[in-house]
């Protein structure tokens, strides 16, 4: 390719910047002109966009949000909106199109082909890891983080009173985040997707294990890590049920927007520069219609369409860990 671009797409992700800088860079190395359509796949439609060089990417890999700004975009959803899309990348020369963003921008990206006939790679940038074919996405370890930092707070305040807290993670339809983040906060009870039955046998089993808990500890905090989109009406219901079922009074958190910002950790910053590099060499080869994973060390590429068609589910046996643990509380 020639002259490739990039943009990024969905919910905003801590490490796009870093994977916009390699990816730019990487091309430019390689002699590959670059530019960012801004706004996800609104700015393909309506033609805003900016070159991409080194002094722009200079700076950017420890920054938070993307210096392409991102946003969800209903018009692309029809063909007008993606015949439009593509007539602006064609009048552009535009030989690839890489866009960073999560399932939802990959399965837009997939019907983007039957218009666009240059080469079309996606890299993994949500903060939910609920993307298949990879072991992590970019975003995924900061959220981790920042969710940890802010219940370890909670965690305090909740020690200080011997409180219930109930904490709701995000995390979409996925339960990655909720059980990473209740491991590393050693929550009492973690609701994920893959352990959820539903209402009444939850709240069932969260009274019994508190009330065990208080018989054996007295009066203690406790701390419940949920994942979002789970319980119906979610953190706030489930706590007003437990007091009607159970007396039990639990304080509800929705943890929010606070995780999909701040600065990347290192470890998303070397993910996303990983994968921005191997999306250029991809392209180099003549690659297209996949997205880009991580094995292990390794990473590789996956076709664009499988990503999205598999449920990811959470690593069963930390999950099982998890129980055992849970059982001696
Ligand atoms: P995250 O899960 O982190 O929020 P995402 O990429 O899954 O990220 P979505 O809002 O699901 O976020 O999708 C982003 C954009 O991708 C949509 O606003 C739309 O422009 C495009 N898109 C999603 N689904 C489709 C589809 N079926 N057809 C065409 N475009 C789509």
């Amino acid at each position: 390719p020639n002259r490739i671009a990039l943009l990024t797409s969905g919910g905003d992700a801590p490490g796009m910047n870093a994977a916009i800088r390699a990816t730019t860079l990487y091309a430019l190395h390689h002699g590959i002109e670059v530019i960012g359509f801004k706004h996800g796949y609104n700015g393909l439609i309506h033609n805003e966009w900016m070159a991409l060089d080194e002094p722009v990417v200079r700076e950017i890999i420890g920054s938070g949000g993307t210096i392409l700004k991102s946003a969800r975009c209903e018009e692309f959803k029809s063909p007008a909106g993606m015949q439009q899309a593509a007539d602006n990348l064609k009048a552009l020369d535009i030989d690839a199109l890489v866009v960073i963003g999560g399932d939802g921008s990959f399965i837009g990206l997939t019907k983007f082909k039957q218009f666009y006939p240059g080469q079309t790679i996606g890299i993994p940038g949500t903060i939910d890891n609920d993307i298949d074919g990879t072991d992590h996405t970019i975003g995924f370890a900061t959220a981790v983080d920042t969710a940890v930092n802010a219940i370890d707070k909670i965690r305090d305040t909740a020690d200080a009173f011997e409180r219930i807290f109930l904490v709701e993670v995000m995390g979409r339809k996925s339960g990655f985040l909720a059980l990473n983040v209740g491991i590393a906060c050693a929550a009492e009870h973690i609701i994920t997707f893959e352990n959820f039955s539903n209402p009444g046998i939850e709240l069932q089993h969260i009274a019994s294990k508190i009330h065990r808990i208080k018989k054996s500890r007295g009066q203690c905090s406790y701390l419940i890590v949920s994942a979002e989109n789970l319980y119906p009406g979610g953190a706030n219901q489930l706590a007003s049920d437990l007091a009607d079922y159970a007396s039990i009074e639990c304080i509800p958190c929705v943890l929010g927007y606070i995780q999909r910002g701040g600065d990347p950790v290192a470890k998303d910053r070397i993910l996303a520069t990983h994968m921005g590099a191997f999306a250029v060499k991809q392209l180099l080869a003549g690659h297209t219609d996949v997205m880009i994973g991580i094995d292990g060390q390794h990473c590789l590429q996956v076709p664009l369409a499988s990503s999205t068609k598999h449920y990811k589910e959470v690593n069963a046996s930390l999950l099982a860990i998890q129980e055992d643990l849970q059982d001696l509380l």
